[in-house]
């Protein structure tokens, strides 16, 4: 069983800010900072070195529409995008995610949730409600010019 796999098919709670065939997105149960979101293929693979190439295109251009929205929604100035591929590299879910997570100039260590824990229902309310939003936003944004993701 891959818990990933069981929040893209509804079976595991989570709070999903996007999700089309291709790739779905949700917010990372234990934030590193505000607005920490993990970006998964809905197709099963181990990691993003193992991906076939059409996937992992999906995954790539989705992957810009999301870090797009969670920095404008948290009016981040900078976003850290990673993807840990393999146990020597901190990897602990086996289905291939890219973390996102968003950085402030301002305040390089603040706000920030070290160590990681569980947040409350409220945050997570209201950060999957911010993002969805702005993900809508970006979208019909790169519609007008013209950037249609082929995966909508
Ligand atoms: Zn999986």
């Amino acid at each position: 069983m891959c818990l990933f796999c069981d929040i893209i098919e509804h079976r595991q709670k989570s709070y999903i800010v996007y999700q089309d065939s291709y790739v779905t997105a949700f917010l990372d149960k234990f934030p590193i900072k505000p607005g920490h979101t993990l970006v998964v293929p809905n197709v099963h693979s181990e990691n993003f070195l193992m991906m076939d190439s059409k996937t992992s295109c999906q995954l790539c251009n989705t992957l810009k529409t999301i870090a797009i929205a969670v920095k404008g929604a948290l009016k981040a100035d900078g976003i850290r995008l990673v993807s840990n591929i393999g146990e020597s590299a901190g990897q602990v879910i086996f289905h291939t995610h890219f973390h996102i997570m968003p950085a402030w100039s301002q305040e390089p260590d603040f706000p920030s949730f070290v160590p990681r824990k569980e947040q409350t229902e409220e945050y997570y309310r209201s950060m999957q409600s911010v993002i969805m939003d702005a993900v809508k936003s970006v979208l019909s944004n790169s519609q007008i010019h013209g950037e249609v993701n082929e995966s909508t």
